[in-house]
């Protein structure tokens, strides 16, 4: 009895050993993972971004993606100049949601960075002290949280062009992924070229593709890349002051030269809408400067018209086609080689195609033309009935910014009824949004290698 009693106990032992090892073995390891952090301080509004990894594959193509974005309530870091007390409460929210997000463990090796694009660069133009009043407090702001923050700096032009370029190839899988040694002795190539890069903001928009031709007019639109093994020669320009706030303000100021009763009959506004500028508003900014007269009014009425046509008419005067010191331009002198190959479209010219319901590849150029003709001529009453909910500022500029879209895009670059069919208008890729705040991260954190990583075949064992 004894025997068996010992014989059952020890069983029972044995049974509660092994389901401990069991156990163990089931609960689940700490994931190794890694998260990254870029605020992108826009000319409009600042967006915090908080991407993650995992740590053992960080050069593998497409592994990085984003898990959050924080939209700071308030305008862009630039307005902030005369509340300059007021950035590190403006900052203060979406960085204690990623104090939320990210595990406290993993605080002190996560690096932060900001970059600021045009509207800073406007200011910085205005006034270098004051662009760096602005900076030297987003920097003192961000250094008192946890994180590891890497400086807060603006961004050219070109970073802008390049970034975005890369966000949108590495998130698409067009960087060739991992070589095996079949791929090496393979003859198919299985390259399918890049998307290039087209970027609205409100206060620049960026072109950047590979060109066909590898022998470029001139050095100042190129850069060269070795990524994952390939050399890449791409062609990049930033319009500063052709984002679509800045280009509104400069074709507002081009059309008041000529309506001295301080009302403005516009046709890119919808008919009954109506809305006071202050003079001084319209000539704070750079982008007016070369538009800008001694008027005899302070302010003036803008009052709609909604009519297609005659707003592309005006804003066609903003590019100057006059000039082009090489065999191709784009507008005001700046060299553009022949578009090639697909495009992908974010930002604005996401959120405003996406309003107007334009996205969809199956449009040609004439329906989009025409779409956006038909909603410009609506009367501002009905529309303001139908997009309940919509903020009204950005409602009653669709009209303008889908005319300033399709002028920038056929006229500007010179996209024909053919290649339009190789534009995507893209908000998120695989559920990160499409911009130049992940390509800065990988490129900063060296998460993208110039050499293609080979995988060797599995050993026989
Ligand atoms: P930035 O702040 O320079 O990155 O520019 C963003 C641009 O997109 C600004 O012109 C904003 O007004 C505009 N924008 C942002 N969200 C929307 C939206 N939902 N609809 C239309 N325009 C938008």
């Amino acid at each position: 009895r004894n025997i068996l009693a010992i014989l059952g106990f020890s069983s029972i032992m044995a049974v509660i050993a092994l389901l401990a090892v069991g156990l163990t073995q089931n609960k689940q390891l700490p994931e190794n993972v890694k998260y990254g952090i870029v605020l992108d301080a826009g000319s409009s509004h600042t967006s915090l971004y908080i991407y993650k990894w995992p740590a053992e594959k960080e050069n593998d193509t497409g592994v990085v993606h984003q898990i959050e974005e924080c939209k700071v309530k308030g305008p862009g870091i630039s307005k902030y100049v005369q509340k300059i007390n007021d950035i590190g409460i403006y900052l203060s929210e979406c960085m204690e949601k990623a104090k939320e997000v990210i595990p406290e463990s993993q605080h002190q090796e996560t690096p932060v960075y900001l970059g600021a694009t045009a509207g800073m660069r406007l200011l910085r133009m205005q006034s270098e002290q004051l662009a760096d009043r602005v900076l030297g407090v987003v920097t003192k702001s961000l250094s008192s949280y946890p994180f590891d923050f890497q400086g807060a700096r603006i961004i050219t032009g070109q970073e802008e062009g390049a970034y975005g370029w890369i966000t949108v190839n590495y998130l698409l899988g067009k960087f060739t992924q991992k070589s095996s040694w079949l791929d090496l002795i393979s003859y198919e190539s299985k390259d399918e070229g890049t998307f290039g890069a087209l970027d609205l903001g409100g206060a620049s928009t960026q072109i950047t593709f590979v060109p066909q031709n590898k022998i470029p007019e001139t050095s100042d639109n190129y850069l060269e890349f070795r990524l994952y093994g390939k050399n890449y020669s791409v062609y990049t320009h930033s319009f500063l002051c052709y984002g679509k706030d800045q280009a509104l303000w400069q074709k507002l100021a081009k059309d008041i030269q000529v309506a001295n009763n301080g009302i403005l009959k516009d046709p890119c506004f919808h008919s009954g809408y109506e809305r006071i500028v202050n003079v001084s508003d319209l000539y704070k900014t750079p982008c007016t400067k070369k538009f800008e007269m001694t008027l005899p009014f302070q302010q003036f009425e803008i009052q709609g018209t909604g009519d297609y046509q005659l707003c592309q008419q005006s804003i066609l005067g903003l590019f100057n086609t006059s000039y082009c010191p090489y065999s191709q331009c784009a507008f005001n002198g700046i060299f553009l080689p022949p578009l090639e190959g697909n495009f992908g479209a974010f930002s604005a010219f996401y959120f405003v195609m996406n309003f107007l319901n334009l996205t969809s590849e199956e449009l040609s150029q004439e329906n989009v033309i025409e779409m956006v003709g038909n909603f410009c001529s609506r009367p501002w009453e009905e529309v303001k009935a139908s997009f309940v909910g919509v903020k009204e500022k950005y409602l009653s500029e669709y009209c303008f910014s889908g005319t300033y879209i399709l002028s920038l895009l056929l006229q500007g670059y010179h996209f024909t009824a053919d290649s339009w069919k190789h534009i995507q208008f893209l908000g998120k890729i695989q559920g990160s949004d499409a911009g130049w705040t992940l390509g800065y991260m990988l490129n900063l954190t060296n998460m993208i290698p110039a050499e293609k990583p080979i995988s060797l075949p599995l050993p026989h064992s």
